[in-house]
């Protein structure tokens, strides 16, 4: 096997972040959440930026242990065709989201990057900002889907824990740890804007992984300090296969990660999905988190549903269950309670530019120096753009 790069277990700069991860800290969850809290407004004023993903296909050719995609799960299988993409699109447009993240599984014949390139392409045609969550991809890909208009991938190791991974990732090529743990690299050096990480929490030691995540995020700022960097928290949610988390993560827990994270972290954006309840969600804006999606449906397509004749969501299983059901009207009405501004609209287009590497530019000015802590900084996109737009 490859050997694991040394800044994953760099421990130079955690000992504050393991401290406010230890439930046994001197730090009180209070004391944290006020902190937290103060950062975010700070940073990110009283706002909280909207997506919606849209699943494209659920084909898949790993074999995932948590996951109701996986290739040995009876759950039928399709892929949206051009139109079909269109409606959805046209639906969720309806629903005010103009920040789409496109999903698809491992690559398969069914769903390989062809189709996905297409797909960026329709979506960017509609959108104003269009996300990937798919297969890891080669520097020259990133770079053709830079160009059709996608501005940035989320992927998630799941778990930094190379054994647990070894075990959870049963065939396929998500089994390639490392080859997955170089893809946001990949994705930044072929253009991609920006990148959002993460790990599965229930599946693994939850501080031990939180601490791995802030290593990767820490590592590509160093190289990549003009990209966008985003860090989600998902918990484990039911599923088809039934996979029951070893390492169940509670509310407190979950908090402490996620205000933590924020302290170390203050500019870059912290993300919480519909996998979390209502009340949690509306706990945590404000609190630190600066990114939600809403009204999120987990099956391939699912938005224009409810006007197609031929509905089949209702056969469907996702990939797994959400938990946060409020449409986004009602969402943005609890956002608007608690005095935060729902954005549906961060980022113009005309911003994307050409697919220029990122750290070409960087390599050019900066080839290995290391940079000032106070350069460091992963300027969300909220922050880059002039021009926000939110719902009514
Ligand atoms: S998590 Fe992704 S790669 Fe793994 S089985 Fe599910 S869809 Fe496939």
């Amino acid at each position: 096997m490859t050997a694991l790069p040394e800044w994953l277990t760099d421990n130079r700069d955690t000992a504050a972040l393991t401290d406010m991860l230890s439930p046994a800290s001197s730090r009180s969850l209070e004391t944290l959440a006020a902190e937290s809290r103060a950062i975010t407004l700070r940073r990110f004023g009283r706002t909280m930026t909207l997506y919606a993903p849209l699943y494209l296909s659920n084909y898949c050719s790993s074999g995932c242990a948590y996951c109701g995609f996986a290739s040995d799960r009876k759950t039928p299988r399709h892929r949206l065709e051009p139109d079909e993409i269109r409606r959805e699109l046209t639906a969720m447009k309806k629903l005010g989201i103009s920040d789409i993240l496109l999903l698809t599984g491992e690559r398969t014949a069914a769903a390989d990057f062809d189709y996905l390139r297409k797909c960026v392409e329709i979506a960017a045609q509609e959108m104003q900002k269009v996300s990937v969550e798919a297969f890891p991809m080669s520097v020259n890909e990133y770079r053709a889907l830079a160009d059709c208009g996608c501005t940035g991938i989320t992927i998630y190791q799941e778990t930094y824990n190379h054994e647990r991974y070894e075990t959870l990732h049963r065939w396929g090529p998500k089994k390639d740890f490392i080859d997955r743990l170089e893809t946001p690299a990949r994705a930044l050096e072929g253009g991609i804007k920006s990148v959002g990480l993460g790990v599965l929490l229930g599946l693994s030691d939850p501080v031990e992984d939180a601490l791995s995540l802030y290593r990767h995020v820490r590592h590509l700022g160093r190289t990549y300090w003009r990209a966008g960097m985003s860090v989600s928290f998902p918990r484990l949610r039911p599923q088809t296969g039934g996979y029951e988390p070893p390492f169940p993560v509670d509310d407190h827990l979950l908090a402490r990660i996620i205000f933590a994270f924020r302290i170390a972290l203050p500019d870059t954006e912290l993300v919480l999905s519909t996998r979390e309840s209502a009340t949690f969600r509306d706990g945590m804006a404000g609190l630190g988190i600066t990114r939600m999606s809403v009204e999120s449906k987990t099956t391939v397509g699912g938005y224009s549903v409810s006007e197609s004749k031929n509905s089949r969501e209702k056969k469907d299983e996702g990939q797994f269950e959400i938990s946060d059901s409020r449409t986004a009207r009602e969402f943005c009405a609890a956002l608007r309670n608690q005095n935060i501004e729902p954005v549906f609209k961060n980022w113009e287009p005309s911003y994307n530019g050409p697919s220029s590497s990122i750290s070409h530019e960087i390599q050019t000015i900066r080839p290995t120096t290391p940079i000032a802590p106070e350069m460091q900084s992963n300027k969300p996109s909220s922050l880059l753009t002039p021009e926000t737009e939110t719902c009514h």
